[in-house]
């Protein structure tokens, strides 16, 4: 399998703009700090988004990108803003990153971290599933960049800790995923709370549709615009095939690519959170070590299953597309569709994330025929036909599998029907009881709530307590 080779040098480095003709990140005027990380991670020459992006972000300007994940668009906005924050006193936070999830938070701040691995610049996280404390300290310390989610930010925002008052550069990352995901709203929520001096806004987006393009209207002062993906084509040196099989065959298929060895670790990528679930446990109950990352996994779960996948512990990583978006892996084979993304923007994301800056790897399509459809939709985007594949040997015509998900509407008659079955319950035994002839269970049964209440006023009091020294504002849990 030729999945995930290093090309060496970058056939893509172009002219650093400087007029020498040299490539590499030397005419960039970066700092020596900076330039010693570049180093230590091994960057031979910048990639066309940090060519483009990196002279205008270093003159202050605001800049408007089209860049997608694997471009390397996350250095392309910190190195700028570390080279700004060198020759400025500590202690205040100068620069706020909004990101759409916890985890490219996350990648973003342990991206930065390690490009300002020379210098004293600290930069903190901030976003739900985890304790608000550490985060609170975060704004009350000035740490100099904090990387975070809208929902998390604007809970600490309703608190005087967290005016913000120094704030120097707004970096909006994944706008586009901001928008798929609700967060408009609270991105203008988080504005009108953002002081109002002069500031820089570096802004990305992996595809511009109308919202995006008027919502960078209403916050950028005459950007510098910069395209550096075509968009709606996925990143070059993505090997991309289409596997048709019968939805109920999906499990079977994705086994088989596994145990021959022509899918390596790979990420795959489910519809729905019920489906990832059933999915991993299906894989682990075959000998293939899986883990999971979806929204109904807490904070903890998904960590801890991320760092296993990363670390080579486990060679699948099952996901729903939010969750996973922008996760950066290196040395990653493939990425599956286990079910054909919705809309071609989606399928574009997902194979790019094969392709970081310098790797190539494979996207494999499981394709049913209720998805034909949406293929034909991402071929017309993509522009041109995407290979179909056969696997020799495979029995196409087995018996089909037991559904992976069981339809909602299932879902939904066999709750109603548990539920009845515990209303009629509750009442004979409520009637039992009114008729003398509980025994020991109704005394039990007491005794029960009894507790129960105690408990919860037991825990209603200290909070009544605590109010009278802090605002009565729900804090971030
Ligand atoms: P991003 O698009 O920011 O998610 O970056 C994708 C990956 O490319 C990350 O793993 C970076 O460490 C890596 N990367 C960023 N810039 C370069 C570069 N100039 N050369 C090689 N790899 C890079």
């Amino acid at each position: 399998m030729e999945a995930m080779k290093k090309n060496g040098s970058r056939d893509g480095a172009r002219s650093n703009g400087n007029g020498n003709g040299k490539t590499g990140f030397h005419g960039l005027g970066l700092n020596p700090k900076l330039m010693r990380a570049i180093e230590d991670l091994e960057f031979e020459s910048p990639t066309p988004v940090q060519i483009d992006a990196i002279p205008p972000a270093l003159e202050g300007k605001d800049v408007l990108a089209c860049a997608m994940t694997g471009s390397g668009k996350t250095a392309a906005f910190v190195l700028p803003i570390l080279q700004r924050l060198l020759d400025v006193p500590r202690g205040v936070t100068r620069v706020l990153v909004l990101t759409p999830t916890r985890e490219l938070a996350a990648q973003v701040a342990d991206h930065l971290a390690e490009l300002a691995d020379h210098t004293d610049v600290r930069v903190a996280t901030v976003f739900g599933g985890v304790g608000a404390a550490p985060q609170e300290k975060a704004f009350r310390k000035g740490v100099d960049v904090i990387v975070g989610t809208p929902g998390r930010l604007l809970d600490h925002f309703q608190y005087e800790y967290a005016r913000l008052p120094g704030l120097q550069v707004l970096v909006i990352d994944e706008a586009d995923r901001m928008l798929d995901m609700g967060f408009l709203p609270d991105i203008r929520r988080i504005l009108r709370h953002l002081p109002k001096a002069p500031r820089q806004t570096l802004f990305f987006s992996a595809t511009m549709p109308a919202e995006i393009v008027k919502l960078s209207r209403e916050i950028l002062r005459d950007p510098v615009r910069i395209s550096v993906e075509r968009k709606s084509a996925p990143a070059t040196g993505v090997m991309q095939a289409l596997y048709p099989v019968r939805s109920q065959l999906k499990v079977q298929l994705l086994t088989e690519l596994l145990e021959r060895g022509e899918i390596g670790n790979a990420i795959v990528f489910c519809r729905t959170k019920h489906r990832a679930d059933r999915l991993a446990k299906k894989l682990v109950s075959r000998g293939i070590s899986a883990g999971q990352i979806h929204g109904n996994r807490s904070q903890g779960q998904r960590t801890a299953a991320l760092a296993a996948f990363k670390n080579g512990d486990t060679r699948v990583l099952v996901a729903t597309d939010i969750v996973a978006r922008g996760i950066d892996v290196e040395a990653l084979d493939h990425v599956v569709n286990f079910d054909v993304p919705h809309t071609p923007d989606d399928y574009i994301h997902r194979v790019g994330r094969t392709a970081r800056a310098e790797l190539t790897g494979d996207a494999y399509t499981l394709v049913s025929p209720e998805e034909e459809s949406t293929v034909k939709a991402i071929e017309r985007t993509v522009g041109r036909a995407i290979e179909r594949r056969k696997i020799e040997g495979f029995d196409y015509n087995a018996p089909a599998e037991a559904r992976l998900e069981v339809p909602q509407q299932e879902r939904i008659a066999a709750i109603r029907a548990r539920k009845a079955d515990d209303r009629t319950r509750a009442k004979a035994n409520a009637a039992r009881r009114q008729n003398g002839g509980g025994g020991n269970v109704g005394a039990g049964k007491t005794a029960g709530r009894t507790t129960a209440t105690e408990v919860s006023e037991g825990a209603r009091r200290p909070r009544r307590a605590s109010q009278g020294h802090r605002a009565p504002r729900r804090r971030p849990q």
